[in-house]
C-alpha cells in the first residue's frame, strides 16, 4: 500500500528533518504502507531540504520514501508552476485545484467566497480549473479532485454532466487521480473523490494513487479501511507508483 500525498514541514508546523521524516516512515510501516511520498504545498518549496530527504531515503528500509510536490494550480501562474515543478529531483508532480479567480475554496476561517458565487457557478468555475489543470500537461496526479465539495455546500442543480465532462478531460489527459482520505477529517465527511465521481474515473480507465494528504505524523494512512474499501467496491485493484516520473504499479 502507498500514501503518496503527505506533507511533513506542512504550513510550515514542523522543519524537514531527518527526524521528522522517519517519524512519519514509523506511523507508515505500522499502518502497512510500502511506498511514502512527501509532497510538500509549493508554496514551502524553500523548506524542502533534500539532503534530509535523500539521509532518511537511505535510513528508512521498510518504507520507500518518494519525493513529490503538491502545485496550487492557477491559470496565468504558469511561470511559478513550472519553476516549483522543476526545481528539485522529484518523483512525480502532483497539481491540485485550491482556487477560483484565485481565491481559496478550502479556508476553514473565511468561506466568504460561497456567498459571492451562486454555488452552481462556483463548481463550475471550480470543475473548468480541474479540467485545465488536467490538461495542462504539468502534472502527473491530479490532487483530491472534488474537494470543492469540502463545507457541504452542494449546489441544487444536478452536477453529473460536469463531472463527466471533467472525468472525460482526466482520462484524455493520462493524469493519475489521488483518492485523498483528508475529507473524511473534514465538514464534507467523505473520500475525494466521491464515489459516483471515481465511478466515472474508472470506467474511463484513470489510475489511481491513495493518500491521507497528512498534516501531521499520526495523520498518516488515517482513514484508510474507508479509501481501501472505496477503491475496491468500485473495481481498483492496483495504485499507481511513481519513481523519476517513471510510472509504476502495485496490487491494492
Ligand atoms: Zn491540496
Ligand atoms: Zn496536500
Amino acid at each position: 500500500m502507498i500514501d503518496y500525498h503527505l506533507h511533513v514541514v506542512a504550513h510550515g508546523d514542523r522543519p524537514m528533518s531527518v527526524e521528522n521524516i522517519l517519524e512519519y516512515c514509523e506511523v507508515a510501516h505500522g499502518r502497512g504502507i510500502r511506498q511514502m511520498g512527501i509532497t510538500e504545498h509549493d508554496r514551502y518549496l524553500d523548506e524542502i531540504d533534500l539532503a534530509a530527504f535523500q539521509e532518511a531515503r537511505e535510513r528508512s528500509h521498510d518504507v520507500g520514501l518518494r519525493l513529490g510536490i503538491e502545485i496550487d494550480f492557477v491559470p496565468g501562474a504558469e511561470e511559478r508552476m513550472d519553476r516549483d515543478a522543476s526545481a528539485l529531483p522529484y518523483d512525480y508532480i502532483i497539481g491540485s485545484v485550491h482556487r477560483v479567480d484565485g481565491e481559496e475554496v478550502d479556508r476553514a476561517g473565511d468561506q466568504r467566497i460561497y456567498e459571492r458565487y451562486e454555488t452552481y457557478d462556483l463548481y463550475e468555475a471550480y470543475y473548468a480549473n480541474v479540467r485545465k489543470a488536467a490538461l495542462s500537461g504539468r502534472f502527473e496526479v491530479l490532487g483530491h479532485p472534488d474537494l470543492i465539495k469540502i463545507f457541504r455546500r452542494f449546489p441544487d442543480r444536478d452536477i453529473t454532466p460536469m463531472l463527466e465532462e471533467t472525468a472525460d478531460a482526466v482520462a484524455e489527459s493520462g493524469v493519475v487521480i489521488d483518492v485523498n482520505a483528508a475529507g473524511l477529517r473534514k465538514p464534507v465527511g467523505e473520500i475525494y473523490p466521491a464515489r459516483d465521481f471515481l465511478e466515472m474515473f474508472y470506467r474511463r480507465g484513470v489510475p489511481i494513487i491513495l493518500s491521507s494528504d497528512a498534516h501531521a505524523p499520526e495523520e498518516v494512512a488515517m482513514g484508510y479501511e474507508k479509501s481501501l474499501k472505496l477503491v475496491h467496491d468500485v473495481g481498483y485493484r492496483e495504485v499507481a507508483t511513481f519513481k523519476d516520473h517513471e510510472r509504476g504499479s502495485l496490487p491494492l
